[in-house]
């Protein structure tokens, strides 16, 4: 040591230890290097949001040491995805990830009676995040600061606020806080809120892949049964998100256990044995997820809002082979031979025309009901509104709800009302020809997404505008006619009185004999209503007079087949039917 230098000399005790206390200080989570990755819920990177996760810790990185790459704005993320896509999921990764603290906050409990009251919550939420540096700060649903209230337009003073709060940081922080604001609809969070987040991030819909991928990690640890296949189980939930996931297994796991209940024990398991039972795990079968798919499907149409479509068989359509068949193979084909599609070769709208009531409408729900797809059905006129700019928002929410909801067929019924020739309408300001443009758009787009199929019907192919029949849209025409071999008649005649009690007295044949020789499937449905208000009324009769019960069933007799044959007109008449073959030569040789 150099003389005159001072030094510090250290005094080391070796036999005790002391610990001061001197309060708190704030530093990252500690990693956990022993973190079990295969536990879905506290993955690093979860099944099909990795690239969700990758993008989010990409975007804050910088901002943790914001010293060092002067940033001068808080890190934010806009996060939008469908609700149930694993938002919160993602988030919980990355804060794992990136090794800080979450606090959490739902925006709807920010929101107060008043700007001012709203305003100071919204303050309070960050001043409490600086608590916990370095955190982030999560705001659940941001839509909903600085919505309209009462129609007084958005609220101003809460979005400066947030403005400010998202912009500017504090310099005396020696920790970061990341701001993440989620939001299941994009649209609706205001522009000012929207510009000051300096990161976008959105969850899509999973890919077939991806949904493979969250299947098999969600049911690593359930006993499955052997002829389960999660890829074609992947391939049946197109649209599904996490949380559409989680609600199938839970229903699925339901009902293996009431197969199991009802199985073994129809008088009911004690319960000792339900619980050793459920100790032992018994395996969930492909039958258990094809119950719970159906329920899961149904509420996926209720929810955006394709009306329910009663069950129609192939049974209740009676002849129209051809028409059946050439629907099947547009619709039908691609999703049970994917391969196809990869070739290019896709064909997504039908059009089925002819006169009215030969069973068009009638044959679209027999294809929803067997290709258990959600089934959006449209009728033409109900998307015409009076407002500016309504209609072809209404076109346009159509086809956004058919893609949400994809496998999906739209069915427009009355297509001529929706799409008649462009330049020819007389309705001021053009409305039709910008929802015929609008419709042709939407057709347009259909091919990227494969697998929303459009099957169009009407009466007067004609009157529509020409660019809707090009290749790639509405390009296969097929000719719904009306039966006029008795045969033919026949088959729909017995299809219509599949479920009627007939006499064993009644012969479909004589009947249709003492007929017009032209009929609709609408006639035909005519004559036997016809036929079954004669039986009705007999029975009346009957009853009144103390010769019949209410309890006996209704029986069709061959007199009251033949009182409604002689009433029937066909609603067809001769000279209609010749413009519907003229028709029908023109858009064949076309
Ligand atoms: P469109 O849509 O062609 O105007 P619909 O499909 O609405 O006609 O048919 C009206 C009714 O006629 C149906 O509800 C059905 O009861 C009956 N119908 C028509 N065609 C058939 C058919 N081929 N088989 C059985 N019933 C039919």
């Amino acid at each position: 040591m150099v003389e005159g230098e001072q030094s510090e000399g250290y005094l080391v005790d070796t036999q005790n230890t002391s610990l001061y206390l001197v309060g708190s200080t704030n530093s990252t989570v500690p990693s956990a290097p022993g973190y079990s990755s295969n536990e879905f819920w506290s993955s690093l990177s979860p099944a099909g949001l990795c690239e969700v996760v990758k993008q989010l810790c990409d975007a804050l990185r910088p901002h943790l040491h914001r010293r060092a790459s002067a940033l001068s704005s808080v890190g934010s993320v806009l996060l939008s995805g469908p609700s149930g896509s694993g938002k919160l999921m993602a988030v919980r990764a990355v804060c794992s990830c990136l090794n800080l603290h979450l606090f959490k906050v739902d925006c709807v409990s920010l929101c107060s009676d008043t700007s001012a009251a709203t305003e100071e919550k919204v303050q309070m939420a960050f001043s409490q995040a600086q608590q916990y540096q370095p955190c982030v700060l999560l705001l659940k649903d941001i839509e909903v600061l600085g919505r309209e209230r009462d129609g007084l337009g958005e609220d101003a003073r809460v979005i400066a606020t947030l403005r400010q709060l998202l912009l500017d940081t504090d310099p005396a922080l020696s920790h970061p806080v990341l701001v993440i604001g989620t939001t299941s609809k994009p649209q609706n969070v205001p522009t000012d809120v929207q510009t000051a987040f300096l990161h976008e991030v959105k969850i899509e819909a999973p890919s077939e892949e991806q949904r493979r991928l969250m299947l098999s990690m969600l049911t690593a640890s359930l006993p499955l049964g052997k002829e389960v296949s999660l890829s074609k189980l992947a391939r049946r939930t197109a649209g599904f998100v996490l949380g559409d996931f989680c609600a199938l297994l839970s229903h699925s796991s339901r009902a293996a256990c009431t197969r199991i209940q009802a199985l073994s024990f129809p008088g009911g398991l004690s319960e000792e044995v339900e619980r050793d039972f459920c100790t032992a795990g018994f395996p969930v079968l492909e039958e258990d997820f094809s119950a719970a798919l159906e329920q899961l499907h149904d509420a996926h149409s209720q929810a955006v809002g394709a009306p329910k479509i009663p069950s129609v068989s192939w049974q209740d359509v009676g002849g129209l082979q051809e028409v059946k068949k050439e629907i099947l193979d547009t619709i039908q084909l691609p999703l049970e031979h994917p391969e196809l599609l990869s070739l290019g070769l896709c064909r997504s709208g039908l059009l089925l025309y002819g006169p009215p009531g030969t069973g068009k409408t009638l044959l679209a729900k027999a294809v929803a009901t067997t290709c258990t797809m959600t089934f959006l059905s449209v009728k033409g006129p109900e998307l015409i509104n009076m407002y500016v700019g309504q209609s072809e928002e209404n076109v346009r929410n159509v086809f956004a709800r058919a893609r949400a909801a994809a496998p999906c067929i739209i069915f427009f019924d009355e297509l001529d009302s929706l799409a008649p020739s462009r330049g020819r309408s007389g309705d001021s300001g053009g409305v039709m020809d910008r929802v015929v443009s609008q419709l042709l758009a939407e057709l347009d787009g259909l091919h990227s997404t494969r697998e929303v199929f459009v099957i169009g019907a009407t009466n007067r192919p004609d009157l529509l505008d020409p660019a809707l029949l090009r290749p790639g849209r509405f390009d296969k025409l097929v000719y719904v006619g009306i039966s006029e071999d008795r045969e033919s008649q026949l088959q729909v005649l017995s299809a219509v009185t599949r479920r009627f009690k007939l006499d064993p007295s009644v012969n479909l044949t004589t009947i249709l004999e003492k007929c017009p020789a032209q009929l609709t499937g609408a006639d035909i449905y005519a004559l036997c209503s016809d036929a079954m208000m004669c039986a009705v009324k007999r029975k009346v009769e009957w009853i009144e007079e103390g010769l019949d019960t209410e309890k006996s069933a209704l029986i069709l007799t061959m007199e009251d087949f033949l009182q409604a044959a002689a009433r029937l007109q066909p609603s067809v008449s001769e000279q209609e039917l010749l413009r519907y073959r003229l028709i029908q030569q023109k858009f064949a040789a076309s």
